[in-house]
């Protein structure tokens, strides 16, 4: 035994799993696994990619000026308390880093993201789960949990992978509710597909206990690039830029960022094509005994009888090259959770699906 030790916390992690993306033997794999969106980015960040990769012996920007106003032109928010992430991911982790260490807790709920209980744990806080109520954040829960050493909030807003999300009195409750010296963080990873939500920005400027952090992996398609942005209080947002590498956005992902941004047609075709999808897959799903939430995300969280045959379900579906998310992990063995694709790829999986009810498992 070695007598170099991690930080307490370090070892209680379980690695992160994401969702699978091959299938041995065989191609045409789809896959409905990850969120991703299926009709890629807008086409004017694509050309900022391949224009950007031309100067790659430069230093990118460290201060991410350019990308922050065009977020804070197409959002309408200050680029001064805007920061921008190698994926939100970073920023969330940021977040726990600041304010949460040794004997303090960080609170998310019993469906929530898998990565909230790492990022407590990461920095030697106590993750604590707190019960939702029929797979919706529940803010009375929240607050009954909430103790002096609550220092940090996450809540997804739509939620991953119930796809529910709460409305703009029951967050404002929750923030007004927190102790002093918590952080209600917004995961809005979502929120774009949310016709007119504004993502909880309303919220942010009437308080100092409230941030949000946004993705450009999901609507815009940027996945494999990895860059994310937060909007928050100055106090939080100062705190943050001190943690923040000089240069943690290459100059390839912060070219194609600021193009994806200001494509805004692109961003309202991809709302619109994923909600005509979603309504269709949930509904075809409905007609044939498989339940979901309403989801204002792009994906659906399809309920099954049981666990035997959700389990089922997704081994038939892989047995036939489509794989989705089984969501045991996160307290919903019943369930399965399916990204929204093109609308082929939904006929071919509600048609998979379909096969599997009619017993061809
Ligand atoms: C996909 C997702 C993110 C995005 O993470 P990135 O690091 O920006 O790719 C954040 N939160 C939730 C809940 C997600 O599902």
């Amino acid at each position: 035994m070695s007598s170099i030790k991690p930080q307490p916390g370090i070892m209680d992690i379980a690695l992160y799993v994401g969702g699978k993306s091959s299938v041995e033997g065989m191609d045409n794999v789809l896959k409905l696994s990850s969120n991703e969106n299926p009709w890629g980015p807008s086409e004017d960040a694509k050309e900022a990619l391949v224009r950007a990769s031309l100067a790659l012996h430069r230093y990118p920007s460290t201060d991410h000026a350019a990308l922050r106003a065009a977020i804070g032109d197409v959002w309408s928010l200050d680029p001064a308390r805007i920061l921008c992430g190698n994926g939100s991911g970073e920023l969330l982790m940021m977040i726990a880093q600041a304010y949460a260490g040794k004997g303090d807790e960080v609170l998310f709920t019993e469906h929530g993201f898998a990565m909230y209980p790492i990022y407590a744990n990461a920095n030697g806080a106590k993750p604590v789960v707190v019960a939702e109520r029929e797979r919706v954040v529940d803010v009375d829960a929240l607050l009954a949990a909430c103790t002096r050493k609550t220092k940090v909030v996450y809540i997804a807003n739509p939620a991953n992978p119930t796809g529910t999300m709460l409305g703009e009195a029951d967050l404002a409750r929750l923030a007004d509710g927190l102790p002093k010296g918590a952080v209600l963080v917004l995961d809005g990873a979502y929120a774009e597909f949310v016709e007119g939500y504004d993502a909880g920005a309303a919220l942010i400027d009437q308080r100092d206990n409230v941030i949000m952090t946004r993705t450009f992996s999901k609507i815009y398609g940027l996945g494999g690039l990895r860059i994310g942005w937060a909007y928050g209080p100055q106090h939080i947002i100062d705190v943050l830029m001190r943690l923040r590498g000089p240069f943690n956005l290459s100059a390839p992902a912060l070219a194609a960022a600021e193009a994806a941004m200001r494509d805004t047609a692109h961003t309202a075709k991809v709302r619109a094509d994923n909600a005509k999808q979603r309504d269709w897959m949930a509904h075809a799903l409905s007609e044939i005994g498989i339940p979901s939430d309403v989801s204002e995300a792009n994906f659906i969280l399809a309920r099954f009888a049981s666990e035997e045959e959700a389990m089922a379900c997704n081994d038939y579906l892989t047995s036939q090259g489509i794989l989705l998310r089984y969501v045991g992990n996160y307290g919903l063995p019943h369930c399965i959770r399916i990204t929204v694709g093109d609308e082929a790829s939904c006929r071919r999986v509600v048609h998979a699906i379909t096969q599997f009810k009619e017993g061809a498992a």
